[in-house]
């Protein structure tokens, strides 16, 4: 069976083969293909075909839920995952923007009751990258968005109103989504966040909190 259940949106894959994302978006597509066999295969063929025909593609996306599907099935059948990039908390793409793969090296700042964030510095585009660190148990501040947000599990796991997050699941939040992930009981959870406009958190400490790394 699959392990990723939630992955990159076609559209989201096709731009980043085309290299037309923004540097905060590549870098959490980079990072969710290190651990993902299937995204890796489906990016791989995305790069073959190329150009035109990828334009193409984007214009007739697959149907309902028939993509998540398809890369669930590539990923089962793409056999044992490579270890290296993949390997350890923060995987490659990510070390090499942090400077670190020791998570514990990091300045974490407060951002709520048991929520820490680092900002990761991505150059140019519209969208910022923060690494975030929930603990065991403990709840994100209910937040709505101001545009998109992506955000990778790393470590651990979650649980929100649209459903369950492991790691290397991908969730994608529009700006009608309200939530408030929760964090399994059994370790502390650790997440990429990619958003392009700020959060709109409820309460006024998280605003504040967010505020200082650019949530
Ligand atoms: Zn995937
Ligand atoms: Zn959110």
């Amino acid at each position: 069976m699959s392990v990723i259940g939630h992955h990159v949106a076609e559209e989201t894959l096709f731009a980043y083969a085309a290299g037309t994302t923004d540097e905060a978006t590549g870098l959490l597509v980079a990072t969710h293909v290190t651990l993902c066999r299937g995204c890796r295969t489906a990016l791989g063929a995305a790069e073959a075909i190329g150009g035109a025909l990828l334009e193409d593609a984007a214009q007739a996306p697959l149907k309902g839920d028939a993509w998540q599907r398809m890369l669930c099935r590539l990923d089962e059948d793409a056999g044992p995952a490579p270890e290296s990039a993949a390997a350890g908390l923060l995987p490659s793409p990510l070390c090499g923007y942090l400077g670190t793969g020791d998570p514990a090296s990091l300045r974490w700042r407060w951002i709520g009751p048991g929520v820490r964030g680092v900002r990761v510095p991505v150059r140019g585009g519209r969208s910022r990258a923060i690494l975030l660190r929930i603990g065991a148990g403990c709840r994100m501040p209910a937040h709505g968005h101001g545009g998109n947000e992506l955000a990778l599990v790393l470590a651990g796991g979650y649980v929100d109103e649209t459903g369950r997050y492991r790691r290397g699941d991908v969730q994608e939040a529009t700006p009608e989504v309200q939530h408030q992930p929760t964090v399994d009981p059994d370790g502390a959870c650790f997440c990429l966040l990619v958003s392009d406009a700020p959060l709109r958190f409820r309460a006024w400490w998280a605003r504040l909190g967010g505020r200082f790394v650019g949530l």
